[in-house]
């Protein structure tokens, strides 16, 4: 919740960097092969300072495990305009009546490309939401979207309350083929719109 919120802001570009912090994970209540416990497990191994499990389209993993230092996160599957895009919600209250009609309506709403691709979900009253719901909407790989021009997107998205923008991303590793313009362009971008800048890997794995 809202401290989930204080704890991404307080984080910095090092710790990104010397992988610290992971806000960008997928278990198995969506397409991730890890569950809760073991992402848990290796996370404290790891000895990461914060890390957010953030399934598609569902906060089942957050309903189903309390209390485990896990930030809250979900990662939308939503359109705006003729862009597809990732917007990921961190730290929003699991209980939130209005954030309900934006989760997925079953299993392949969470893990079906197909089914992901053609959900219709209003992207200004998703952001709009998140603030209810105590938390931040922040735009995920922004590289991998289809827009023209990167700064008006994200401009656009700022004017209907995006607050941040995820900045550190492996791209080269997941993104190759879909990757739409410069990762480098991002940081600046996020600096001159005063966005909270966040990180994580995308791991859908075993080993985190
Ligand atoms: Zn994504
Ligand atoms: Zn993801």
């Amino acid at each position: 919740m809202t401290n989930d919120v204080d704890l991404i802001k307080s984080l910095t570009k090092q710790d990104y960097e010397n992988n610290k912090v992971n806000l960008h994970i997928h278990s198995v209540f969506s397409d991730g092969k890890s569950t809760v416990e073991s992402i848990v497990n290796q996370a404290k191994a790891k000895g990461y300072k914060a890390f957010a499990i953030t399934d598609h389209n569902t906060i089942q993993a957050h309903i189903e495990n309390p209390n485990l230092g896990i930030i809250t996160g979900v990662e939308f599957d939503v359109w705006y305009k003729y862009i597809f895009l990732h917007l990921l919600a961190y730290g929003i209250d699991v209980n939130s009546k209005g954030m309900q009609k934006f989760y997925a309506k079953d299993k392949r709403g969470t893990e079906m490309d197909i089914v992901r691709f053609f959900a219709k979900r209003n992207i200004e009253e998703l952001i709009s939401e998140i603030h209810k719901a105590g938390g931040i909407a922040v735009l995920a790989h922004p590289a991998c979207c289809w827009a023209l021009n990167m700064e008006d997107f994200i401009k656009d998205l700022v004017d209907i309350g995006l607050d941040g923008i995820e900045v550190y991303y492996p791209y080269p590793r997941w993104r190759k083929y879909i990757k739409f313009s410069n990762p480098d362009d991002l940081e600046k971008i996020a600096d001159k719109y005063n966005l909270i800048k966040t990180g994580g890997t995308d791991f859908h794995g075993e080993i985190l």
